[in-house]
């Protein structure tokens, strides 16, 4: 046979498909269009088993997403911490027993003054980090839980 295209003999063709015609042609004219290829049939099962298993793969963040909410509250917890009753007079009662003014104090616990007036007066809380601090400066105990 010829190649429908070029006219070439040829004794093996291929399917192209060329402007919605399917032509017979030659290894040289497959280039000019979509070659068809024969395997179609098995391949129709192939799509289909994967987006089965597409499914199922979706379902698995779903379940992993409530998990880490949880999480985040945890963290928000131990940023609120609980300080013990009184907490202000028990750190100058303690700092004055040691002889050490605002000033001394802040400066070994390298905060600024202003800071520990404040927390002395009970104006602001100290954030866990300084608590611990000051608890071991004055070895006095503020942390309620800890
Ligand atoms: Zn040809």
């Amino acid at each position: 046979m010829n190649c429908e295209l070029c006219g070439k003999p040829i004794k093996f063709y291929h399917e192209v498909m060329i402007e919605d015609s399917i032509l017979r042609v030659c290894d040289d004219c497959v280039k000019y269009g979509k070659e068809i290829k024969k395997k179609n049939k098995s391949n129709v099962i192939g799509p289909a088993n994967v987006s089965l298993t597409n499914n199922v793969q979706i379902q698995r963040p779903v379940v992993h997403s409530p998990k880490s909410a949880p999480r985040k509250q945890r963290l928000e917890e131990q940023d609120d911490i609980d300080l013990v009753e009184n907490y202000g007079e028990i750190i100058r009662k303690k700092r004055e027993e040691m002889n050490l003014s605002q000033e001394d104090f802040a400066k070994k616990l390298q905060e600024k003054k202003n800071l520990i007036a404040k927390i002395e007066r009970e104006e602001i809380k100290p954030d866990l980090q300084t608590a611990r601090k000051i608890e071991k400066m004055l070895g006095i105990k503020l942390l309620d839980k800890f």
